[in-house]
């Protein structure tokens, strides 16, 4: 997701919650500093790790109160991008990558939405929530996110709903182009390895169903890292006719091998 997206989501939540606006978005802006750095992509900065050894740095300088913001605005980020198919990996040194699933582009509406939302009535919800007290924000800061949550399923189309087009490959996935999709085939052709220009690995092969086959790009970090020719597996992950190579139709931003 990209860094207006982050901040401002960091922007309304920490204004709500009383933490400080600034560090909490200079913390929502900081996991996207592995880009400048010679290490792999919302791998160790996207993980908790990582946002406990800030805090402890941060409190060590004698600077609790912003070591708290800008954990926060962290913890933002990590969940922002947990929702998108290309997911953290938010339990570094495990390699995994964890991802909700969800359509990169419509969790980043969603998410623009929400935070102007708020932000719009930040009085109201600030009074409400000093009103009522603990508990009441607890539950409220529960129900809104479940709300969201749910949201985000049926709009954006998490992928394990997305049933409409397993058993198919090239003949039922025509109409899904640069869209969210599950589908299912028998591994046919050798797993090669490949690096993107960001530095991360992944593994590309053959998806066979029949006469029907296309590519699919899986970060070599995401589930299953012993895939074989001849497995047959579950895949989701986003469809497209023209993205990666101009050979044929491709699966990339694989979240789910099962
Ligand atoms: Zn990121």
């Amino acid at each position: 997701m990209i860094g207006f997206v982050h901040a401002l989501f960091a922007m309304a939540f920490s204004r709500i919650l009383g933490v400080s606006v600034l560090w909490s978005v200079i913390g929502s802006l900081l996991p996207d500093i592995d880009l400048l750095l010679p290490v792999q992509h919302r791998m160790i900065t996207h993980s908790l790790v990582f946002v406990l050894a800030v805090y402890v740095l941060v409190r060590l300088a004698g600077r609790s109160r912003q070591g708290f913001a800008l954990s926060f605005g962290m913890l933002t980020h990590l969940f922002l991008d947990s929702l998108t198919p290309m997911g953290i990996g938010v339990f570094y040194p495990l390699q995994n990558f964890f991802s909700l699933g969800f359509d990169a582009s419509r969790a980043g509406y969603a998410t623009i939405l929400l935070s102007i939302i708020v932000i719009a009535n930040q009085s109201r919800l600030r009074s409400f929530f000093k009103r009522f007290g603990g508990k009441k924000i607890k539950t409220g800061m529960r129900v809104s996110v479940i709300a969201w949550l749910i949201a985000l399923i049926f709009w954006g189309g998490a992928c394990p709903l997305v049933h409409s087009s397993i058993g198919y490959i090239l003949s039922g996935l025509d109409g899904f182009s640069e869209k969210k999709v599950m589908t299912s085939g028998v591994v046919c052709s050798e797993i090669e390895k490949k690096f993107s220009k960001a530095g991360n690995e992944f593994q590309v092969f053959e998806l066979c169903d029949g006469p029907d086959s296309l590519v699919v790009w899986k970060l070599a970090s995401v589930e299953r890292k012993d895939l074989n020719k001849g497995d047959h597996i579950i895949v989701c992950g986003l469809f497209t006719l023209k993205y990666l190579s101009s050979s044929g139709p491709e699966i990339y931003m694989v979240s789910k091998v099962t």
